[in-house]
């Protein structure tokens, strides 16, 4: 079955050849016959969906002009506020708290004309690679049978591989939208940090969380971001930088760059050429593509797990079981201290806590400038890597990951191995540059590679243009 493009679905919508309510039922019956399996979703709301599809198409039949995502069906990472339900994090702690807010991202969506049709399951808080650390449950690969979908956002990559929603919104804060929409064969961009306001979105680590769209094509993301994105006076880290039309450049004007430091010994094989293959397509097509240098690679893990599990350790200091979360009905008789550590205890899972004590480590006097002091600093000479290869080239082109996908268990055990597969992803975060992952073939084994593309601060038409001619290229 090919798969359900809004911009396709708008189409027919314009032309009367169906209704809001129409597209929202189909999307629902998908729901129905994969998601008990898939575990995608954390919450559906069929009738409010549908409601609101009707509500939509009597606005056609009263001749009004369409918002600009009419009928667009989406699901929300179940980290991001929506009022009126619940947003869990995927954690015991926020199983039952209800947002009275709306993130400005889904706001916006909601008044361009998305369907918001559920929450999506990820990792607990926004914390893994591999989506086993949600409390409730792990999401299944919606086409390889005992893989992963990848994380933190693979409910979302597996709800619009599945064909569940047109789109759906994930967040990235060291590679969570980018490398589940490799894993499972969709679009996925993460913007330029600042370019979506972060109102609504439950910090992991603020320094580096992004909101963005995950689609089956370059054009559904182009058209969501382009509807949530802008200045937010609920977000001081928003921007004021207008997303412009691409600057209309060719692909014969578009110089690649392909950085030695990802292609490294790590990389799947596989992975590696399918990825080499499509850059020589593109340079066959005019493209100019050359080998660039970012010496300072190799450090982004432990500098992103640093910052990442600094700013996690301050953020997550709020759930206490008072003032947010859950509060367990037995604890010590120690007083309110004995109660907090119950609440911390029971209400965070295993991950989530060990990096609450690793980000309290780092930040302790004692060794604040070895870690986190230092990982500052190496934080700005990776940002310079990037500022540099900018000069000479408009993207650069690199995996998603260092291989197509892995086992369910196979990492969970191991959380180091785990950490050390976001080795591509992490540095686009600290460094606060864009970067997109489109689907260019499938491995030997069944899984889909995905390809990324990283460009230059509040560039992603440009970076959205490429990823479209790259996955053009793939599919010649
Ligand atoms: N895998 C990374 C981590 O566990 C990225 C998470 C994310 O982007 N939310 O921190």
């Amino acid at each position: 079955m090919a798969p359900v493009t809004y911009a396709g679905t708008r189409r027919s919508l314009i032309r009367g050849e169906i209704t809001c309510k129409e597209v929202v039922s189909s999307f629902l019956e998908v729901v129905a016959e994969r998601d008990g399996h898939l575990n995608a979703f954390t919450q559906v709301d069929a009738d409010g969906a549908l409601r609101r599809a009707e509500e939509l198409d009597g606005m056609r039949a009263a001749g009004q002009v369409l918002p600009p995502l009419a009928g667009l069906v989406l699901a929300v990472k179940d980290v991001i506020c929506v009022r009126g339900w619940k947003v869990t994090c995927a954690s015991r702690m926020l199983s039952n708290f209800t947002s009275v807010i709306d993130a400005t991202a889904v706001r916006r969506l909601v008044e361009a004309g998305a369907i918001i049709l559920g929450k999506t399951n990820c990792d607990e808080f926004a914390m893994g690679s591999s989506n086993e650390s949600s409390y409730f449950g792990p999401v299944r690969h919606p086409r390889c049978a005992g893989y992963v979908p990848g994380g933190s956002s693979g409910g979302s990559a597996a709800a619009v591989a599945s064909g569940m929603c047109h789109a759906a919104l994930g967040t990235d804060t060291g590679g969570s939208i980018r490398q589940p929409a490799a894993f499972c064969g969709v679009v996925g961009l993460k913007p330029t940090y600042g370019r979506v306001s972060r109102f609504g979105l439950v910090a992991h680590a603020s320094s580096l969380d992004c909101i963005g769209p995950m689609a089956h094509t370059v054009e559904d993301a182009r058209m969501v971001l382009a509807a949530m994105a802008g200045k937010d006076p609920k977000d001081a880290t928003s921007a004021d930088v207008p997303v412009r039309a691409h600057r209309g450049g060719s692909i014969e004007n578009l110089s690649i760059g392909l950085p030695a430091q990802y292609f490294g010994n790590g990389l799947d094989a596989a992975v590696r050429s399918r990825i080499e293959e499509v850059a020589e397509r593109l340079r066959e097509a005019g493209a100019s593509v050359r080998t660039v240098d970012m010496p300072h690679t190799g450090y982004g893990v432990a500098t992103y797990y640093i910052l990442a599990t600094a700013e996690a350790s301050s953020n997550l200091g709020r759930y206490d079981g008072v003032r947010y979360g859950y509060r367990p009905d037995k604890h010590g008789t120690a007083g309110v201290e004995s109660m907090y550590v119950a609440a911390r205890s029971l209400g965070f899972g295993e991950e989530v806590r060990r990096r609450i004590m690793l980000g309290t480590f780092v930040l302790s006097s004692g060794y604040y400038e070895a870690y986190y002091g230092k990982a500052q600093r190496v934080r700005s000479l990776i940002r310079r890597d990037f500022d540099r290869a900018f000069r000479d080239v408009d993207v650069l082109v690199t995996p998603a990951a260092p291989v197509a996908g892995f086992r369910m268990g196979s990492l969970v055990q191991d959380p180091l191995q785990m950490y050390l597969s976001d080795l591509y992803t992490v540095t686009a975060n600290l460094a606060g540059i864009p970067g997109l992952v489109v689907p260019i073939g499938t491995h030997p084994e069944g899984l889909p590679i995905g390809m990324q593309l990283l460009g230059r601060p509040f560039e992603e038409m440009h970076l959205l243009e490429a990823g479209r001619a790259a996955a053009e290229a793939a599919r010649r």
